[in-house]
């Protein structure tokens, strides 16, 4: 019999500074190793950024993400949750992206994810930019589109850039409707703020049905109110979870290349995360932290610790 459970690094063992970074110090598993078959929740980095339509660096954020996870133990705070204790979580490595080519990192991606699916393993992915939720949801939704929630400043639900680019981290939840990969009426956006273009993305989610909480509907209701409805718009269904670290205030999350004032503080940005008992999460990600922008690395460390709530609440 193998190991019942894979065991991250314990402080207590080896200093936190010491080793080779993993996600959450667990083993690292290569898809082709023989242990994959054992995995229940692969952590995965996709370096790539080239959907990025201003400042760039997400490329680096899984490096950055391992490395700053190495301060994250092994139980949750408040639930006391032991996720290692209860299933099999590991390390995938990162998804091998092409930089200088779209669309065949797309392919790359989706087809990594596929193989991910096959095994029954559930994603928990650290980006990269937001337009890689696209192609890991062309992976995951392949029984029918998803219920999402979406945690981020920014809607992307653009048409397009540039006069007809369709493929940016502006646009990846419009064609992930359109692909139907999602089903708008099981999908909330939670945090939306700051200056805009036009009306052209609120005007699609109306035309859609999909559900835009701007932050100060957030902060006038209170997390537990709209975590409630959000609970009730994905209902029972399969649900991907979507965290820009942008939803977060940049005093607390500076590392990201759309920063928008306003917004939840560090506490919250954890807190709508434990809102999400109950809903049947089938895949999850952390994306835009731009280590270049990250002076302090605090970014990292903030998005490491809503990574660990997201892989709390995937066990649950
Ligand atoms: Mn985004
Ligand atoms: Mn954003």
């Amino acid at each position: 019999m193998s190991d019942p459970f894979f065991k991250p690094v314990s402080g207590f063992d080896l200093p936190r500074f010491a080793g080779v970074p993993t996600f959450m110090r667990l083993p690292h598993v290569s898809l082709e190793a023989a242990k994959i078959k054992d995995v229940d929740i692969g952590i995965i980095g996709v370096p790539w950024d080239s959907g990025t339509t201003n400042r760039p660096g997400p490329r680096h954020g899984p490096r950055q993400l391992r490395d700053a996870s190495t301060m994250i133990r092994a139980q949750h705070p408040v639930s006391g949750i032991r996720p290692y204790e209860k299933i099999n979580c590991a390390d995938l490595g990162d998804v091998s992206i092409n930089p200088a080519d779209i669309e065949d990192s797309m392919n790359r991606i989706t087809s990594f994810y596929k193989k991910v699916i096959e095994k029954g393993i559930k994603p928990l992915t650290a980006g990269g930019d937001h337009l890689t939720s696209l192609p890991v949801l062309r992976a995951i939704a392949d029984k029918g589109p998803l219920g999402m929630i979406h945690f981020d400043s920014h809607t992307d639900l653009f048409h397009s850039y540039f006069d007809g680019t369709m493929f940016t981290h502006g646009t990846p939840f419009r064609r992930a409707v359109e692909e139907n990969l999602l089903d708008p009426k099981r999908v909330i956006q939670i945090g939306i703020r700051g200056t805009q273009y036009d009306r052209e993305d609120l005007d699609f989610a109306d035309s859609v049905g999909i559900r835009v909480v701007k932050i100060e509907e957030f902060f006038d209701r209170g997390i537990e109110d709209v975590m409630a409805e959000a609970r009730e718009i994905v209902g029972e269904r399969e649900t991907y979870i979507s965290y820009d670290i942008d939803f977060i205030d940049p005093a607390f999350a500076p590392g990201t290349g759309t920063p928008e004032v306003g917004g939840p503080n560090s506490y919250e940005a954890l807190r709508v995360v434990r809102e999400l008992n109950g809903v049947k999460i089938v895949g999850a990600d952390m994306v835009e932290v731009s280590p270049p922008f990250d002076l302090s690395s605090n970014t990292a460390f903030l998005g490491v610790s809503v990574m660990f709530e997201l892989l709390c609440q995937m066990v649950d």
